[in-house]
């Protein structure tokens, strides 16, 4: 299969570099599945001082994105025949899992514009298909952002993690998050296993993580549990209680 081909534009493309020695991620570049690469806007500024930013007109605090060398920049990517273009940007969506399923699956190039200083210039959000928030909070540019995209998409893509499962069962997969694990020892400073994980009665495992997963999403992420209700799921632990 051919690569997930991924252009960051960004004033700091040397940020990306630990990716590529990132666990299974950086594995995943070294085995072709998804390829980087980063094209900074500075090299196509037009003047001789190389000038990427501009005082914002109307006046105010900070430098604003200049629009020029972002557009040479974008335009001397090579366009593959499904390409999404991802503006990084606090006023974005919030970023969710089922949008990294989604590029991961319908698109086989993404596009990431990595904001500095105040922001882009406005013309430059022509650009994007979407703009994306990483959350409710602001950073100083898009790289982070952006490697928490690339991270979060690469794992989706075949090969990059063994065994599907395990990206199937995972917290945001659904609307519940994941049971809790536990490995040997059976009992570590006074704090043991559950037993039915050691009675080797697969029902029952199911039916605790099953538990497990509805106790915890109420407990820690009460709007994913009501969401989760509403969809018509049967909540083990009312109908539990209801018995
Ligand atoms: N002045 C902008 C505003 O209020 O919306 C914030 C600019 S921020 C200092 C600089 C750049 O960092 C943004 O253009 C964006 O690319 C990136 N950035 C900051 N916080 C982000 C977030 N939560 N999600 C995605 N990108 C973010």
């Amino acid at each position: 299969m051919a690569p997930m081909r991924l252009d960051v534009i960004s004033l700091a493309p040397e940020a990306f570099a630990p990716l590529q020695g990132l666990g299974v991620i950086g594995r995943a570049f070294g085995a072709g599945i998804a390829e980087l690469h980063s094209h900074n806007p500075r090299d196509f500024a037009l003047d001789r001082y190389r000038k990427v930013d501009d005082e914002p007109y109307g006046g105010g605090a900070g430098m604003v994105l200049k629009p020029e060398p972002i557009y040479a920049a974008f335009e001397a990517i090579p366009v593959l025949e499904r390409r999404r273009v991802l503006l990084m940007s606090p006023q974005g969506q919030v970023l969710r899992q089922a949008d990294l399923q989604r590029w991961a699956t319908d698109y086989n190039q993404i596009v990431f514009l990595c904001g500095h200083y105040e922001g882009f210039d406005e013309r430059i959000r022509s650009l994007a298909d979407e703009e994306v928030s990483i959350g409710d909070f602001v950073l100083t540019g898009g790289e982070l952002p952006a490697m928490v995209i690339i991270n979060g998409v690469v794992r989706l893509l075949k090969g990059t993690v063994g065994a599907a499962a395990s990206l199937e069962e995972e917290s945001h997969s659904s609307l519940l998050l994941e049971h809790p694990h536990y490995t040997r020892p059976a009992n570590f400073r006074g704090q043991a296993v559950p037993e039915v994980l050691r009675s080797g009665d697969h029902g029952a495992i199911a039916r605790w993580r099953s538990e497990q997963q509805q106790e915890r999403t109420r407990e820690r992420r009460p709007d994913l549990y009501a969401r989760w209700l509403d969809k018509d799921s049967q909540p083990v632990l009312e109908r539990q209680s209801q018995t």
